[in-house]
């Protein structure tokens, strides 16, 4: 039965089943952890042959004859990018190649934009009273941590089904100087799982932004990450830009965090001839070049787009079954309650879940009382502040697939209980 549909006396009755259910739960001493997305171990070993990569010195070196042992190269190896472009769908001679991190190339490119402005900037991001970010939220942590570090003030933008709300962002941008860019998660997104519509990519490829150096941050961490035979369609946004002449308003980010190594693989960054040309005078004086070694090894491993496309399915095999799990429980403990709601996502590494409003932060304590670790509530959310005290962000790869549904049973019970409680205080 739905919560709204029991009287008073139903309530409390389900209230004192759920306290026994939720105490059964706590004597368990359960420590289990779904804060992160990280990949579990078995993931990580599907990997195991780019260890075997390198194995002596002649196996060091380029297409080029470059000992990628040694210094040089600011952008990274060709036949990387050639790789990487491909996957992509973005011409290699756009792409750069750094270390493991592109969360490290979005932070730099912020440092760099705050110290040197990008080639059509009126004066370096510090000159100017204020800076502000479009932040569509629900989001990704670590980019408002980013913002904050600057102190720039962050705006949350409307998430929908088909991405950001455009009229929202269209209207801060086009009437705001002091908005400089917005984060953008396109495919899979960081915590919905949501992709953006064709429309939604087009009309950020037709951005007419007031202030000129306006940078779209298109962080496409989760492109190749289907967790099906038919994946999300997301519109490339290079394309879409060329079309209307606007080459230079979006840098793409992406990674092989999730492919092979978080720890240990490339990032990747890609951008208009004259975006590149600019950033190229001062990452060349930042660094002789990155790991190179690091560059060479899925090319020797994989081979070609398709190799990595074959090994992604082999990390999807594992993935789905978790994220059916954690949606046949929900369907299973929650939807016959009428209780919060939900994404299906079909790749990505992250299901969004909203609590009735005003239950996140209680279910988040619920949770960690009896041994479950969230993402804090609120996280997903500029400053920390859901303005609605709903969204939860649940990440499924990292627990065994036992431990992942005891770990959503107890959510499930923990949502029932809050949602009971807000009720009953009326
Ligand atoms: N962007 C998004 C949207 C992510 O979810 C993550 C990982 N959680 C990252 C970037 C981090 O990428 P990297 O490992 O390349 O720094």
């Amino acid at each position: 039965m739905r919560l709204d549909a029991m009287d008073l006396e139903q309530l409390e009755a389900l209230r004192l089943r759920l306290i026994k259910e939720y105490d059964k739960y706590r004597e368990m001493g359960l420590g289990l952890d779904m804060s992160r997305g990280k990949p579990c171990s078995e993931q990580l070993d599907i990997s195991e042959d780019i260890l075997q990569a390198l194995n002596t010195t002649k196996d060091c070196f380029a297409k080029s004859g470059l000992d990628c042992r040694n210094y040089g190269l600011w952008d990274g190896i060709g036949e990387a990018k050639v790789l990487f472009g491909e996957l992509l769908d973005i011409p290699p001679e756009q792409l750069v190649l750094g270390g493991n991190s592109s969360l490290n190339m979005m932070y730099d490119t912020i440092a760099r934009a705050y110290s040197f402005g990008f080639f059509n900037s009126p004066r370096p991001w510090c000159r100017e009273s204020k800076i502000k970010f479009l932040c569509p939220a629900p989001g990704y942590d670590r980019h408002f941590a980013i913002c904050r570090l600057f102190g720039m003030e962050m705006i949350n933008i409307t998430m929908t089904p088909t991405g950001p709300d455009m009229d929202e962002v269209e209207y801060y941008v086009q009437h705001d100087k002091a908005v400089k860019g917005i984060w953008c998660v396109p495919k899979y997104s960081n915590p919905q799982g949501i992709t953006y519509s064709e429309e939604t990519v087009r009309r950020f490829a037709q951005l007419q932004p007031a202030a000129p150096d306006f940078r779209i941050f298109w962080d496409n961490a989760y492109a190749i990450h289907d967790l099906y035979e038919k994946g999300d369609e997301l519109l490339n946004i290079f394309d879409a830009c060329s079309e209307v002449s606007n080459p230079d308003i979006v840098i793409a980010f992406s990674s092989t965090s999730k492919i092979t190594f978080p720890g240990s693989g490339v990032a990747i960054m890609a951008a208009s001839p004259r975006n590149l040309e600019f950033m190229k005078e001062q990452i060349s004086i930042q660094t002789i070049g990155p790991e190179k070694l690091n560059q060479l090894r899925p090319v020797r491993t994989f081979k070609n787009a398709d190799g990595v496309r074959e090994h992604m399915k082999k990390l999807a095999d594992i993935l789905r079954p978790k994220f059916e799990a954690v949606l046949e429980i929900f369907d299973k403990e929650l939807a016959p309650y009428g209780v919060g709601s939900w994404t299906r996502p079909r790749g990505g590494y992250f299901i969004g879940f909203d609590t009735p409003e005003g239950c996140a932060r209680r279910v988040y304590q619920l949770c960690k009382d009896a041994g479950v670790t969230l993402t804090t509530a609120g996280a997903t959310f500029p400053y920390g502040v859901d303005p609605k005290d709903s969204n939860i962000r649940l990440a499924p790869s990292y627990p065994p697939i036992s431990e992942l549904r005891t770990a959503m049973k107890v959510f499930c019970t923990c949502v029932k209980l809050a949602a009971v409680e807000k009720i009953l205080e009326g």
